[in-house]
């Protein structure tokens, strides 16, 4: 008997578009695997970087189905689900991230319960898992597989295209503003501000009291920090003096010596050097540089700088699917959504050709209902 089939936008190869055709359905396999139906996907940087073959070590086998910004419908689960899955039931809305699907509940990861990313017996970063839309196809399609331990429940009041981009960019930039540790009243800065994290980030740092400088150096990007009507003030990289900027901070915090003004953190969302070196040059001594994008030159950083101004630099990825939940609940009750460009699933490529002229927000596609 011919298998069901769905429809799905895939690539066939690197550097080439998506096409949208028939593959077959995936299918329930294990105890903890739920089927969604898609309601929205979310297109993510890393999406971009995966069409370009950019995402070593992991390699999709083509054709294959990206997106890891995963929110849909749950249509079936295994006929003996497990505790996980068991939470959930059919007809429920939930957003997936990309991972973990499958973690193994053994390795070290899974078994540090001291970690922001450990939840109840695994861990959203356990290097044995797979990762939706990127090791395995993902949400650019009808159905997907996921795990139960990748889900998170939709509110009632939250649209599926706001839900969608909360699993990879929301989580992303709450689990980073979360795992510095810095306390309401403490000072930020968003370097990438209007992007797709740094938008969500200006909405997040408002809901947890911080007071935030919003960093952009394009004005599609500024435009739209802008018009988020967030407390954070948005500033233009390319016509900001540091020292004049410093200056100011410090004044409106008491402060004379240039050691003590600037932000206690800086979260760097872009790729390039300037926009780095802006973030760098804002933090006050002793402060924190958390780097969550990934450029593929790297970094520079000033030794100089790291010891003598005491700066500690760290990474972050992600969050635990608890912070999940917990984006959730905030979004809904803060009245808190990403700024979306919504198209229709057939019209990925469109989005993708869109997205990359760089107007910033989140670009997300809409499945037929
Ligand atoms: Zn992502
Ligand atoms: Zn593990």
């Amino acid at each position: 008997m011919a298998k069901p089939q769905m429809k799905a936008q895939v690539i066939e190869d690197f550097n080439s578009p998506y096409i949208l055709k028939d593959v077959p359905k995936p299918e329930i396999e294990d105890e903890n695997d739920v089927l969604l139906k898609l309601h929205a996907a979310g297109y993510c940087h890393t999406d971009g970087m995966m069409c370009l073959g950019q995402c070593k070590p992991d390699p999709p086998k083509f054709p294959h189905i990206n997106s890891h910004e995963i929110a849909g419908e749950i249509v079936a689960l295994h006929e003996k689900p497990s505790e996980y899955a068991r939470k959930y039931k059919i007809g429920e809305r939930v957003i997936s991230t990309g991972r973990p699907f499958h973690p193994c509940g053994k390795c070290f990861e899974c078994l540090d319960t001291t970690r922001p990313d450990y939840d109840d017996g695994y861990s959203i970063v356990c290097p044995h898992c797979s990762f939706n839309g990127m090791s395995k196809d993902g949400g650019f399609a009808e159905y997907v597989v996921v795990d139960a331990r990748q889900l998170a429940r939709i509110p009632d009041n939250v649209k599926a295209t706001d839900a969608a981009p909360l699993s990879c960019a929301g989580i992303t930039i709450y689990g980073a503003l979360k795992r510095t540790g810095l306390q309401p009243g403490q000072r930020v800065a968003i370097i990438g501000a209007g992007g797709g994290l740094g938008h969500l980030g200006l909405r997040f740092a408002d809901a947890m009291g911080f007071r935030t400088i919003g960093v952009d150096a394009a004005d599609g990007p500024l435009d739209l920090a802008r018009s988020l009507g967030t407390k954070a003030e948005v500033i233009d990289a390319r016509e900001t003096k540091m020292e004049e900027l410093k200056s100011r901070l410090g004044e409106e915090d008491g402060k004379s010596l240039r050691d003590e003004m600037g932000v206690d953190a800086a979260f760097i969302l872009i790729e390039n050097q300037r926009g780095f070196d802006f973030g760098f040059d804002l933090i006050k001594n002793h402060g924190t540089c958390v780097v969550v994008s990934y450029s593929e030159a790297g970094f520079r950083i000033s030794s100089r700088d790291l010891v003598y101004r005491d700066i500690r630099v760290v990474g972050t990825i992600l969050g635990s699917i608890k912070m999940l939940q917990e984006i959730m609940d905030l979004v809904a009750k803060n009245d808190i959504r990403p700024v979306t460009t919504v198209y229709p699933f057939e019209k990925l490529n469109e989005l993708v050709e869109e997205y990359h002229k760089g107007k910033g927000g989140k670009f997300v596609v809409e499945m037929a209902r």
